[in-house]
């Protein structure tokens, strides 16, 4: 049962580090073409040459998730330049970690901005045009937080919770749609940067020695895309196999 060749047009959020940037590097030595939206966008310009110079296609695009507005306008520049989004893979997010009697309230609005409300801003913005199409698969980065809760991760798991329960509700109404999650675990990134608080960071930084490359995920995406339109992968989980 062969796994399609066909290029996609696929958008990445958050593609100017880690997992994102591995998808982006993945997906284009696969023959698609990515749209790469971040806020840094220096990098995605690096991103997009190196990506061009191994005669890939990559188009950087400035986003930030947390603005509807900016959504729009990344997807808009997509759809402009190809006529078509065939995949919007949503991996932005911050984790910013802390016990939540520490109270850094606005820690946890920026992680329900970015890693909830950034999910829903692309869901918005590719709707319509998937609808359009008759086709199209949206690839939530959600996490092994999705699925449990730890002490310091009350409310990214939350927001992780809650992107599987959204991607679900999506994939229920959405019949002519494919929808996938994705749930990492440890994995090598910039993503412990985000963590404000030292103790909680300097706890989590521990544990990332038995981290896995962000190549991983990048497969696991791209995987996921290659199955036949009839396939939907719903669902996958990779952690280190030394992970508890
Ligand atoms: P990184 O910190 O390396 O990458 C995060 C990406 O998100 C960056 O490209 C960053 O780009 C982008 N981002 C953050 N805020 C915004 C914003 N407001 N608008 C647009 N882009 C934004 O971490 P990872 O690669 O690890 O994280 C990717 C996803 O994987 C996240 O959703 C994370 O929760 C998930 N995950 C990671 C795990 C891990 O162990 N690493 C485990 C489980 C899940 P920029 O700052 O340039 O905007």
């Amino acid at each position: 049962y062969p796994p399609t060749a066909t290029p996609k047009i696929v958008l990445i959020t958050g593609a100017s580090s880690g997992i994102g940037e591995a998808t982006a590097r993945r997906l284009a030595a696969a023959g698609h073409q990515v749209v790469l939206g971040a806020r840094r966008t220096e990098r995605l310009d690096a991103l997009a040459k190196d990506i061009e110079a191994g005669a890939g296609s990559a188009l950087p695009h400035t986003l930030d998730v947390a603005d509807p507005l900016s959504m729009r306008t990344f997807v808009q520049a997509a759809h402009d330049r190809y006529g078509r989004v065939d995949v919007l893979v949503n991996n932005a997010g911050v984790m910013p970690l802390s016990r939540l009697d520490a109270l850094r309230t606005d820690e946890w609005d920026r992680m329900i901005d970015v890693n909830l409300r950034g999910v829903l801003h692309g869901i918005a913005a590719v709707l319509p045009i998937m609808r359009t199409q008759g086709a199209g698969h949206i690839v939530n980065i959600a996490s092994v937080s999705g699925l449990r809760v730890d002490p310091t991760a009350a409310v990214y798991s939350a927001t992780k919770h809650a992107v599987r329960a959204l991607s679900e509700g999506l994939r229920q109404e959405s019949r002519d749609l494919r929808v996938t999650v994705i749930s990492p675990g440890l994995t090598r990134s910039e993503l412990t940067d985000t963590i404000g608080d030292q103790n909680t960071k300097d706890a989590v930084s521990g544990q990332m020695d038995i981290a896995i490359p962000a190549a991983a995920i990048g497969e696991a995406v791209h995987y996921a895309i290659a199955q036949p339109a009839e396939v939907d992968v719903n669902e996958l989980v990779i952690r280190p196999t030394a992970q508890g």
